[in-house]
């Protein structure tokens, strides 16, 4: 490390100097001893003196990612290190690009040290009506996690089920709903992504979790469980196949393009009450969102009480959601 040797009282001044030139190197501390200031520097700058020496290096707060940039050894690769990832309990989701593939060992390990994870999943994409994740542990060696989110615990296998962080608001704006002695169908309910907040936080009297995917359905069971909610039926099957009728006072559509389930949804509520409707659309059907929505309800007598966009989908695609008062005819 290199510095340039300047009087001691003038350390100060030679350090704005060094400075304004972008020649101070601010990784280095500063030193003095009884007659010098020693002001580490870039390169060697004309008119003083410079002196070597190996310097202590500034403590700095790094984010997590100038720290995994800093700790991961494969210098020319470090430009292709996601700069976003997911973290669920203790497992971490990404999404390497082609080139990391081969050294997606050491790429896992970096994650794990500096993220505190015990596995990296490399994740591609979610396929299918059951959500199934495409992936594959480059890290460690298992992927059931616990997450902990809005007090519920969510007990999962991040290799084989989804979560979606973008719909945490929603998942907490359901949780303070008031449903007083309700019944409530969660007609997709995954691992207990809705009904687990319902059941622990808006005094429903009974909620019943309808899910296809035989492994979601039984961590919603786990889930139920390790949340101590006594008021949830899990069903394992096809919601279209589930023989409710007129017993709900709200059903909710957890779920994106589920215009077809909307019979069903009606058929399980009683002869009124709400469907919390999920679906995407572009920005030019979100401009006539009337005339969307009564295509798809316009045989009910129905109005929308509230509606919000949850995330962006993708570009110029929205996920909104629909509180909808329904009233059978
Ligand atoms: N609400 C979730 C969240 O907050 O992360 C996202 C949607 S969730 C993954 C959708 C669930 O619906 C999946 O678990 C899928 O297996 C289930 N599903 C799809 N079709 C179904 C059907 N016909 N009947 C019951 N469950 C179904």
């Amino acid at each position: 490390m290199i510095y340039i040797k300047v009087k001691r009282e003038e350390t100060e001044k030679a350090k704005e100097k060094m400075f304004e030139m972008d020649m101070l190197d601010d990784n280095y501390r500063i030193f003095v001893d009884d007659e010098y200031g020693y002001i580490p520097v870039k390169n060697h700058v004309d008119g003083y003196e410079i002196v070597e020496s190996e310097g202590v290096r500034r403590q700095r707060n790094q984010n997590p990612y100038e720290k995994i940039r800093t700790q991961f050894p494969l210098r020319e690769f470090r430009d292709l290190l996601p700069d976003k990832w997911e973290k669920f309990g203790d497992i971490v989701l990404l999404k390497l690009p082609e080139e990391l593939i081969p050294y997606k060992y050491i790429v896992g390990k970096t994650y794990s040290d500096v993220l505190n994870a015990k596995s990296v999943i490399n994740y591609q994409y979610v396929r299918g009506e059951l959500r199934e994740p495409v992936g594959e542990i480059i890290y460690g060696t298992d992927s059931e996690t616990v997450h902990l989110e809005n007090g519920i615990y969510y007990k999962f296998d991040a290799l084989k089920i989804m979560f979606s962080s973008g719909n945490v608001d929603e998942r907490i704006r359901v949780s303070k709903f008031n449903l007083l002695d309700m019944r409530v169908v969660d007609m997709f309910a995954g691992i207990g992504y809705f009904s687990i907040p319902i059941a622990r936080y808006t005094l429903a009297e009974r909620i019943i979790s309808i899910e296809k995917n035989p492994i979601s359905h039984s961590y919603l069971k786990e889930n139920i469980k390790i949340n101590n909610v006594k008021n949830i039926i899990p069903v394992l099957g096809d919601n279209r196949e589930i023989r409710i009728m007129d017993w709900a006072d709200m059903v909710l559509m957890g779920y994106i393009h589920t215009s077809s389930f909307i019979e069903h949804a009606v058929r399980m509520l009683k002869r009124k009450g709400i469907i919390i409707y999920h679906d995407t659309f572009t920005k030019e059907e979100i401009r006539n969102i009337e005339e969307r929505m009564d295509e798809f309800f316009g045989k009910y007598q129905y109005s929308i009480i509230r509606k919000h966009i949850l995330k962006s989908y993708a570009p110029s695609i929205y996920h909104l959601v629909f509180d909808i008062f329904l009233r059978k005819v």
